[in-house]
């Protein structure tokens, strides 16, 4: 029998010529300069476990937790490698943590709490009275919460026959549900009947998949699919979201998930060729962070440049789109070296426009809350197509 532990497809892995013209787009490369934190380091250890009978000891764990999941380095690499499928597949292949808090943490939250949408509103909600009760660090955890927008619901009919879905998802739906609303708001305007997922349509996997949690990522997305039938676009307003339901025909491998997945589509990506009433010019000057899962694995984030431009003047850093260290659950999980590629982030935020509180535009909500954690005005583009909206 072929030994084959991490249960990787050979000739993607074969397909690094180990160039390492992927390495300066690494953002953990970057901040540390150790060939092990790269993507050629990340799969040169991959093949010495996968081939060569290497050990998945704690060096190996360690390397392979350390990657944000950016996919910055599929972009750059001029062989195709498939690095994200790589990386996913390693992740689940790799024997529980060893500490038992850490796998009760990660049970509590990825088993128990996300799939069940009620639960993540009531933490949310135990949050905000942590942040009333000036316990939670402005640095820590969701963005500044508001009870106002947690005790109304979306003004968006749930289920039927609608033109297009609304997918609202489990963290986003909870922290950031006013974006959601800036998104009802703009396809009113533009005359699409909107509706949202049935139960079981929250969460859609993305965080179980980065970490290695297959078997409950595929459920999840067999659930998703149920709850938005039929052939209407599913319009998704975070790019890590939209990102893992394009690739839910991958994920489950079946006919039903390839179609769901052509289905799926970016906010800004939907909007471009609507007709929307004429957008005001505010003059407002934004600069543009694109987020990693829009940039590297959608590759829709021209989109948002094209909406918001009748609007804003649009300003690019020049990082060439390098992460910001959120990566879901890798701003809990690696807090030092997402914080220290966050760092690189703000600095090339800063040096792109002439503004001390520069407004920064991003389609993510990882992206998002990461960057108002470091005192940033970071800002959806439905929220600014929508204030823009005569
Ligand atoms: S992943 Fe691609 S760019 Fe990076 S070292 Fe391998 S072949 Fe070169
Ligand atoms: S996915 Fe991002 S962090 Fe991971 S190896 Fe590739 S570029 Fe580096």
């Amino acid at each position: 029998m072929t030994r084959s532990p991490l249960h990787l497809d050979a000739d993607t892995l074969n397909a690094c010529v180990s160039c390492g013209l992927c390495l300066p787009h690494c953002p953990t490369y970057r901040v540390t300069g150790r060939e092990i934190a790269s993507p050629r380091g990340r799969i040169a250890a991959m093949r010495a476990v996968e081939i060569d009978g290497a050990p998945v000891d704690d060096a190996f764990r360690t390397a392979m937790e350390e990657c944000v999941s950016c996919r910055g380095c599929e972009t750059a690499c001029p062989s195709g490698v498939e690095f994200g499928h790589l990386m996913e597949a390693t992740r689940a292949a790799l024997p529980p943590p060893r500490s038992r808090a850490r796998r009760t943490a990660e049970w509590l939250g990825y088993a128990v709490v996300l799939p069940r949408h009620w639960l993540v509103l009531a933490c949310t909600w135990a949050a905000w009275l942590g942040q009333r009760l000036h316990l939670v660090p402005a640095r820590f955890g969701p963005p500044k919460l508001s009870a106002r927008s947690l005790a109304r619901s979306l003004d968006i009919p749930v289920g039927g026959a609608p033109e297009a879905w609304l997918f609202t998802g489990c963290v986003m739906d909870a922290w950031l549900r006013d974006t959601h609303r800036s998104v009802a708001r703009v396809m009113h305007g533009a005359g699409v009947r909107a509706a949202r997922p049935g139960s079981g349509g929250a969460c859609c996997g993305a965080l179980h998949l980065h970490a290695g949690r297959a078997a409950e990522a595929r459920a999840l997305a067999a659930r998703v699919m149920r709850a938005m039938p039929g052939t209407a676009p599913i319009v998704v307003d975070s790019a890590g979201c939209g990102a893992a339901m394009k690739e839910y025909g991958t994920l489950l491998g079946t006919p039903e998930a390839h179609d769901f997945s052509a289905r799926v589509v970016d906010f800004s990506e939907w909007l471009v060729g609507r007709q929307l009433p004429p957008l005001r010019r505010t003059g407002t000057r934004v600069v543009v962070q694109d987020p990693c899962h829009l940039r590297n694995v959608q590759k829709t984030h021209g989109a948002v440049r094209t909406v918001l431009a009748p609007a804003y003047e649009l300003v690019e850093t020049d990082d060439d789109g390098l992460c910001c260290g959120a990566g879901g659950a890798y701003a809990i999980s690696q807090r030092d070296l997402s914080q220290r590629i966050l760092e690189r982030k703000v600095d090339a935020l800063h040096g792109a426009i002439d503004d001390p509180s520069p407004i920064v535009v991003s389609a993510n909500p990882g992206c998002i809350v990461q960057l108002r954690g470091a005192g940033i005005d970071a800002r959806h583009p439905a929220d600014l197509i929508a204030e823009a909206l005569p």
